[in-house]
């Protein structure tokens, strides 16, 4: 189990690697939550590029604010719903990327279209409701769609990643982008003919996320590589 002073870095990085691989900009969080508590870490209303691990606030799943300045993002309550309905789930990442956002605007669901989407073999399910989670009850909604997945698609806004632990949760969501950023080029390259696309079996996706998913070597080298890219590279760079 990792210590505070780690966990909290964790999170700030996070946020960091979110922003600067394209999942988010302005806007957009990651979480971790404190082990054996219904509590968690999440960063203030900032990029998450400007996360700052000595500025956390801790939150409940309530709602409550326990500790640290500054304001909460608004969207929190994603946070705090998935840590009440799932115990197993320590980390969580609620950004905005553009592949994820254009697939559900154009009724495409996801498919794994390459080794590193086999995490998602069970598929992601899609928050249909349009506008940001501001309240407990929205919250507890995306907490149902989610249910005992990994990811779930949100129409028009974004994706929620809810793993193990933050690590987990930020490689899976930089997976899932990559993974629809290809799965929109294999659309466009076949002129919008979704059939077209030899999506893998659930077999050969099972097989792919054994390999490469979150729980594996290969997700502790992506986060190896994403941390230091997001230390290394320039604000929006
Ligand atoms: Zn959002």
């Amino acid at each position: 189990m990792r210590d505070e002073k780690t966990l909290r870095h964790d999170v700030a990085l996070a946020n960091r690697i979110i922003e600067r691989f394209g999942l988010s900009n302005a806007f957009g969080h990651a979480s971790a939550r404190i082990p054996g508590t219904n509590r968690f870490y999440i960063s203030t209303r900032r990029s998450p590029r400007l996360a700052d691990e000595n500025h956390l606030l801790v939150i409940d799943t309530d709602g409550k604010i326990l500790s640290g300045n500054g304001t909460p993002n608004s969207e929190f309550w994603i946070h705090a719903r998935i840590y009440a309905a799932r115990p197993d789930v320590n980390g969580i990442v609620h950004a905005h990327p553009l592949a994820c956002i254009a697939l559900t605007q154009i009724g495409e669901p996801h498919r794994v279209v390459h080794n590193q989407g086999g995490v998602f073999a069970d598929g992601v399910p899609e928050y249909e409701r349009i506008g940001l989670i501001r309240s407990r009850e929205l919250g507890d909604l995306v907490a149902q769609r989610l249910d005992k997945g990994l990811a779930v698609m949100m129409r028009g806004h974004g994706i929620t990643t809810a793993l193990a632990d933050v690590r987990a949760a930020t490689v899976s969501a930089c997976f899932l982008e990559e993974s629809a950023d290809l799965q929109m080029r294999m659309l466009a390259a076949t002129g919008g003919d979704a059939k077209r696309i030899r999506a893998f079996t659930r077999a050969e996706a099972e097989l792919t996320g054994g390999q490469t998913g979150p729980s594996v070597a290969a997700a502790g080298r992506a986060w190896e590589y994403y941390s230091a890219v997001a230390e290394l590279k320039p604000l929006g760079g």
